[in-house]
């Protein structure tokens, strides 16, 4: 901590220009007990990402960078204001409105701008279309790059390390666990989503759904759907 002190001061000296023997005086050294205060706080965080996130957030709080009400409120917009159900209204539409799924396929941020879906996470997205011939699935190698405005946080198995390698090792093996099979004859198109070009998967529309009206529609759309790793599933009973 002493060192992350003096670190941030030398920084402060460096653009300010002062005398680096005042610095060196003003740097608080924690006594001993501090320390082992410190040790007692780590063993009861549940873990390291935790921490530094926790870390993170209070110095920027204290720096006056954010505001932890701002921080709140985005996290709860994210967790239960918007979600999967963006998505399944875009994908709804495009099944009923031949012309809104042109838009869609052509340019999908202003396409999904048009339902009033649009923000952080969400700059460039890409709709990619699944057909009986060819099966797209979205993975973040990197890190965990996602559609936020129509598909919410991702799931935690999204942001895993053996998910993000093995959809573009073994996409098919990654599907099969899922509970999706493909015929061999089906392409599987793996999509890297980066922090420039998010995807969303159109799934295709099920059997038996020509009854349905567009918010019945929305309503079977999954979010493992829109990644792509599940299909649709058709009405129970077959429909209409
Ligand atoms: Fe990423």
């Amino acid at each position: 901590m002493a060192g992350d002190n003096r670190t941030s001061l030398d920084r402060r000296r460096f653009l300010t220009g002062a005398v680096t023997g005042m610095v060196a005086t003003t740097v608080p050294t924690p006594a001993h007990g501090q320390d082992r205060d410190d040790d007692r706080y780590h063993q009861v965080v549940p873990s390291d990402p935790a921490l530094r996130v926790k870390a993170l957030e209070s110095l920027l709080v204290e720096k006056g960078l954010v505001d932890r009400a701002a921080l709140d409120a985005l996290v709860d917009t994210y967790e239960h204001k918007v979600g999967p159900r963006n998505g399944a209204r875009v994908v709804a539409r495009a099944w009923v409105d031949p012309a809104y799924k042109v838009r869609l396929l052509d340019n999908g941020t202003a396409a999904i701008g048009e339902l009033g879906y649009s923000g952080d996470q969400g700059a460039d997205i890409r709709v990619v279309e699944n057909t009986p011939t060819v099966h797209n699935i979205i993975v973040c190698t990197l890190c965990s790059c996602y559609p936020w405005p129509v598909l919410g946080l991702p799931p935690v198995w999204y942001k895993s390390a053996p998910y993000r390698s093995r959809a573009v090792i073994d996409p098919r093996g990654v599907l099969r666990e899922f509970g999706t099979e493909l015929a061999e004859d089906v392409e599987v198109r793996v999509w890297d989503s980066t922090a420039e070009e998010r995807y969303l998967v159109l799934p295709e529309r099920p059997a038996g759904t020509a009854s349905l009206n567009e918010e019945a529609l929305a309503a079977m759309v999954t979010r493992d759907s829109m990644i792509g790793v599940a299909k649709v599933a058709p009405p129970a009973g077959g429909g209409a």
